[in-house]
């Protein structure tokens, strides 16, 4: 069964990349400061963050201190079962269906505190790895083409 998950770039205190996966009717989320890479020897570190309803990852635009744009979307496999079991556990893996991102990932948690959970997102070592970055290459919005400084000047 597909299920779906996005990846918006949020400019708040800090800018980050919420990284989301759709779980049990909502988006399990994670902040990812330097954002996903293709690449498996980039291990990029995710703060998981609350819940956001579905509703959330369709939004795009400016925001009173910074904006959000849609960086990537699509569906996603689960590659353990059951998927939130796996992630209760700490270390899920799933592969991803995006227009930027595609073949598998693993997140595994190392630490961090009870409220703030850190984990890895890791690009595991497929046909579809590669050393590209496309949050370098490909920074636009996969909804409107905007960048994030045209969606927060907009
Ligand atoms: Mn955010």
């Amino acid at each position: 069964m597909a299920r779906s998950f996005v990846v918006q770039q949020h400019q708040a205190t800090t800018l980050h990349y919420d990284f989301r996966l759709e779980v049990g009717g909502v988006l399990r989320s994670w902040a990812v400061p330097k954002g996903p890479s293709m690449d498996p020897a980039e291990k990029r570190l995710a703060v998981e963050v609350e819940d956001h309803s579905l509703a959330h990852g369709a939004f795009e635009g400016p925001t009173g201190r910074g904006g959000v744009i849609i960086w990537d979307r699509g569906s996603y496999e689960p590659l353990d079962a059951p998927f939130a079991d796996a992630l209760d556990r700490g270390k899920a893996s799933f592969r991803l269906h995006g227009e930027k991102l595609h073949g598998a990932f693993t997140l595994v948690r190392t630490g961090g505190s009870e409220r703030k959970p850190q984990w890895l997102l890791i690009k595991q070592r497929d046909d579809e790895a590669d050393g590209t970055g496309p949050v370098a290459e490909r920074p636009e919005s996969v909804v409107s083409g905007k960048t994030l400084d045209e969606v927060q000047r907009s």
